[in-house]
């Protein structure tokens, strides 16, 4: 069984196993008077809805293992695709428990809301908790997320950890299905140290102890095209990273108008045991201020992440295709990917001839290393969606028609988020299967 399968049957069985806590707990008998039906399917509601928010949490704490086996823009798009669920969840657990308390009590549900804040205990965290998780999802709906700076976003994402947390109290002391001591609330709190600890160690403690041990600093900062630069970083022992060529790192350079945010880039050249290369388009305050680094600033990194590297190839012959600076992982691919002379081909596609980035490199990367190499320049096509540009959509390319033995090669393919889903559409209308076809994608 591949390493993803194990991993979804993991998140199946643990949420099968909070059924089975509810079940354990007497919670089928409960179902006699309207009252009881919803409480009871409040509080298993509350318990799947809990256990989807760590898996989501386990999810986001770039665990080694959930990065081989998803990469990480895939397990962050399962993250992202169980928020709502879990959202509803949760607040179909709180207005089932309201209304099932209420009847039961045969009193209003306002006075059922006043009850549970002023008797129960923890009950005022647990609301605090719930408001936050709505504030959290509704940050993260597209709409709303692209009107917020990223930063902001981030950090009201960052109160879904606070959530969480403020919600465990009540948990444990409302209700006997989590009574101290019990063999449920040993499982609870395991899960809630689990995903704690792994998020402590692997968002926080490794990339700091990582980080110090590479000394990682400021090398040089080359002008590559208007608003490109290349970032050359030296550092001490940095095979110990065990980076590869395709892999992105989410940088921190410690100035005093940048060490507050990170930001993921992708490695534009083969990392060696002493230099990483980075190559940043400008596209927002961060990356246009990388260009004005000073030689000799520190830099911190998380990572490396992602699948986009030799390792994912499962057959003899390699496309490479890339547009705008996406060329960044493909340059860095191309340099150490193993293929003979004349079994990879480049693509690069752009505007005109001379707009794409890094192009000179990569030509020359090609002359030594037997690849072919294409530009393929042109403006869009009118309403239609290709990655070709017009004339070449006329002439009816494609990549098949571009790569002879296409069927033998794995296709790799980095670019804005349209232009690589029409690339990937062409790669399998030309019968090629997903295991051949790698993808990165620069937003999440
Ligand atoms: C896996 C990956 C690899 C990337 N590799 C490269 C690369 O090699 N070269 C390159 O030029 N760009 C790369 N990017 C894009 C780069 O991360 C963003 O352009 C950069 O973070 C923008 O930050 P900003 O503050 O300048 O702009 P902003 O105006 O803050 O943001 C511009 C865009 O970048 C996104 N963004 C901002 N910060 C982050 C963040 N910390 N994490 C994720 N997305 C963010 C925003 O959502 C927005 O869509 C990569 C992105 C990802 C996800």
């Amino acid at each position: 069984m591949q390493l993803a399968d194990t991993l979804q049957v993991l998140c199946i069985v643990s949420v099968a196993l909070v059924v089975a806590l509810f079940l354990a707990d007497g919670g089928a008998a409960r179902f006699a008077t309207p009252a009881d039906a919803l409480t009871s399917i409040g509080v298993l509601a509350g318990l799947v809805g809990t256990d989807l928010l760590l898996i989501m949490m386990l999810l986001a704490a770039r665990l080694p293992a959930i990065d081989r086996a998803f990469g990480h823009d895939s397990a962050m798009a399962l993250h992202q695709s169980l928020g709502k669920p879990a959202l509803y969840l949760i607040l179909a657990h709180a207005v089932l428990l309201i209304v099932g308390y209420s009847l039961a009590g045969k009193i209003s549900v306002f006075a059922e809301v006043w009850r549970m804040l002023t008797v129960l205990p923890d009950m005022v965290l647990a609301f605090v908790g719930l408001g936050l998780l709505v504030l959290v999802v509704v940050s993260s709906i597209v709409i709303v997320r692209h009107r917020l700076p990223y930063e902001v976003w981030h950090i009201v994402h960052l109160l879904s950890y606070v959530a969480v947390l403020a919600s465990l109290p009540h948990q444990l002391t409302v209700g006997a299905l989590l009574a101290a001591g019990s063999p449920q609330w040993f499982y609870w709190l395991a899960l809630y140290v689990g995903v704690a600890g792994s998020i402590l160690v692997f968002r926080f403690i490794l990339p700091v102890v990582r980080s110090l041990r590479a000394r990682l600093r400021v090398e040089g900062v080359d002008r590559v095209a208007d608003g490109v630069v290349s970032i050359r970083l030296s550092g001490h022992n940095l095979r110990r990273l065990q980076a590869h060529s395709g892999q992105f790192f989410i940088w921190r350079f410690w100035t005093p108008g940048l060490w507050w945010q990170a930001h993921p880039f992708s490695l534009s050249a083969a990392p060696t045991g002493t230099s990483l290369r980075i190559t940043v388009r400008s596209l927002g305050d961060a990356s246009a201020a990388l260009g004005g680094l000073r030689r000799g600033t520190r830099v911190s990194v998380e990572g490396p992440y992602g699948l986009f590297t030799d390792r994912a190839r499962t057959s003899p012959r390699l496309v490479l295709v890339a547009a705008g600076i996406g060329v960044a992982p493909i340059r860095s691919l191309l340099e150490t990917a193993t293929f003979l002379p004349g079994q990879a081909t480049v693509i690069l596609r752009s505007h005109t001839v001379g707009d794409s980035y890094l192009a000179y490199e990569l030509a020359e990367l090609c002359r030594a290393r037997g690849a072919e190499f294409r530009i393929i320049a042109g403006t869009r096509p009118p309403g239609v969606n290709s990655w070709l540009p017009a004339d070449a959509l006329a002439a009816r390319v494609s990549l098949k028609t571009l790569v002879p033995h296409l069927r033998d090669a794995d296709v790799y393919v980095c670019g804005p988020r349209r232009w690589t889903d029409e690339v990937v559409r062409d790669a399998r209308a030309a019968g090629l299967p997903t295991r051949q076809i790698h993808c990165e994608r620069f937003d999440w």
